[in-house]
């Protein structure tokens, strides 16, 4: 439910907890999460004291989304893969579209002059959907067993603004983008969805899974929060 306590503007989502929560979505949507026995006027009090804070986030969500925009595919450009950042190269002998090599990534000069920019900003999606298969699944059967879950089956593919989700029949969902980040930040991803088989919320419980695999974790999810949003094509 859209709700608005003086000048901010949040969805409410009820439930049967005792507190109330306040989080800003990597969207920029600011979501209320309240005990389910709290009414409206309740809800926007608990909004209002905390209002500050809200706008102090919210002001630094625009910050860390501004320099957002896309890359130009030109010579020199820098595209991440796994932590570094590896320059772009026009090559007129491929017989692929894009790939990764000695140090620099080599898109066919012919393929973008048939297909198109767009055509070349998927071949780069296709990339990280390629090889991040194999490295996920890696991930996932290496940090399974210290979580003590089984997941029911691993996916590399576009989330919009979630980094990775925990779906239906316990399949774990990675964000394509995600293979732009340092390997450490991909053990993290996977380490919160697989303590996300254990636990579906953010509650402590949740955390203290999460801390007894990767005692590190803070440091990564706040790579992940200053990072995040420069982790695109
Ligand atoms: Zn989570």
């Amino acid at each position: 439910m859209k709700m608005r306590a003086q000048d901010i503007e949040f969805t409410l989502i009820r439930s049967a907890r005792k507190t109330a929560d306040i989080v800003i979505e990597r969207s920029g949507e600011v979501i209320v999460r309240a005990p389910d026995g709290f009414d409206d006027e309740e809800v926007r009090e608990a909004v209002a004291d905390r209002a500050l804070w809200v706008h102090r986030s919210l002001a630094e969500w625009e910050d860390l989304n501004s320099s957002r925009r896309l890359r130009p595919l030109v010579q020199g450009q820098g595209f991440a893969y796994l932590g570094r950042s590896y320059r772009l190269k026009f090559v007129a002998d491929a017989d692929v579209p894009l790939r990764l090599k000695n140090g620099r990534w080599e898109l066919s000069e012919a393929f973008v002059a048939t297909e198109g920019e767009p055509a070349a900003r998927k071949a780069f999606r296709d990339f990280y959907i390629a090889k991040g298969f194999p490295i996920f699944t890696e991930r996932v059967h290496n940090l399974a067993p210290l979580v003590g879950v089984e997941p029911g089956g691993i996916a590399v593919k576009e989330l919009g603004y979630h980094w990775a989700s925990c779906g239906e029949g316990g399949t774990l969902n990675f964000h394509w983008k995600a293979m732009m980040a340092p390997q450490t930040v991909i053990d993290y991803l996977v380490v919160h969805e697989l303590c996300h088989l254990r636990h579906r919320d953010h509650s402590d419980a949740f955390w203290n899974e999460v801390d007894k695999v990767l005692p590190l974790y803070r440091e990564r999810k706040e790579w992940l929060r200053v990072n995040g949003a420069a982790l695109d094509l």
